[in-house]
């Protein structure tokens, strides 16, 4: 996690063959600065992939890709809420995909799904690689079944714990309708909702959970994360490992499994698209056949 919280939010998943940053919610200096931290540079970055279209998930994009031909990859609602009024309309390496939609970046199988939230289409993410996966869902009023199905294969589980519910109705700062806003079904996570969501997928496989997205006025780190180790206890889930991101800086890098070593194809990346698959292998005219299927959808 290069750093996540109601200010701004942005994370690294790689594998030997592929670096993928999810959203772009930090200053793009602060990406830049972060990303080399992990010793990444954003040159060496195969696509950003988008949640939504929020500012705390792409205030820092507009500048990053000024001189960065990375693909972006977002649904075609959320790549129109982006790009519109700003420089990216003229980002040439856009990838539309459809919610719902699966697809590869290189040796990285992207699973979408949709989250309510209060955004233009938002969506959450499995990612599967080798034989170990990582669940992404921040930004969402409640879980879904579709969501809770989509996560019960992760091994690594990356969920927003947003407020306390009793620091939200005390705060004396935020407006009755803001405060409706986060606690309504397309608002964010409480510490509790979020436990809940937990408990929910311990039959299933995972292993680790990293929490994020917490509210500077409405949470503290050890509240989201005694409210979740609580509720493991409880299930007698001692044993999983429970993480907490913070806004300022880089989190330690998790571990969350092995994927193949050694050569790996790029011509995989063509995968996206297959119905328009060529044999060269050119992603750049996946890229524009994709430009004119987000146009055809808007
Ligand atoms: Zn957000
Ligand atoms: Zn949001």
């Amino acid at each position: 996690m290069l750093g996540s919280g109601s200010a701004g939010n942005s994370a690294l998943v790689a594998t030997d063959h592929c670096k993928i940053l999810i959203d772009g919610g930090l200053s793009a200096r602060q990406i830049v600065l972060r990303l080399e931290q992990c010793s990444v540079l954003p040159e060496q970055l195969d696509g950003v992939l988008l949640t939504h279209e929020h500012g705390d998930h792409v205030c820092g994009l507009e500048v990053l890709c000024r001189k960065l031909d990375v693909p972006i990859y977002a649904n075609s609602q959320t790549a129109e809420a982006v790009r519109c009024g700003c420089s990216l309309e003229q980002h040439r390496n856009w990838r539309i995909f459809r919610t719902g939609a699966d697809f590869a970046i290189c040796d990285i199988t992207v699973q979408t799904f949709p989250v309510p939230h209060d955004a233009v289409d938002p969506v959450g993410f499995a990612f599967y690689a080798g034989s170990t996966s990582l669940g992404f869902v921040t930004d969402l009023g409640y879980a879904t079944k579709m969501i809770v199905e989509r996560l019960r294969q992760v091994h690594t589980l990356v969920i927003e714990t947003n407020h306390d519910e009793k620091l939200l109705q005390n705060d004396i700062h935020r407006p009755w309708p803001v405060k409706q806003r986060i606690q309504s079904r397309h608002g964010h996570l409480s510490n509790s909702a979020a436990a809940n969501v937990i408990e929910e997928l311990l039959p299933g496989k995972v292993d680790r959970v990293v929490l994020g997205h917490l509210s500077r006025d409405c949470n503290t780190p050890e509240l989201a994360l005694q409210t979740v180790r609580d509720a493991l206890k409880k299930c007698g889930k001692i044993d999983i490992e429970v993480f907490c991101a913070a806004q300022s800086e880089v989190s330690p890098q998790f571990r969350i499994g092995e994927t193949t070593r050694g050569h790996f194809s790029r011509r995989l990346k063509t995968h996206f698209f297959p119905q328009h698959e060529r044999s060269d292998g050119d992603s750049q005219v996946a890229a524009e056949v994709c430009d004119k299927t987000g146009n055809e959808n808007s």
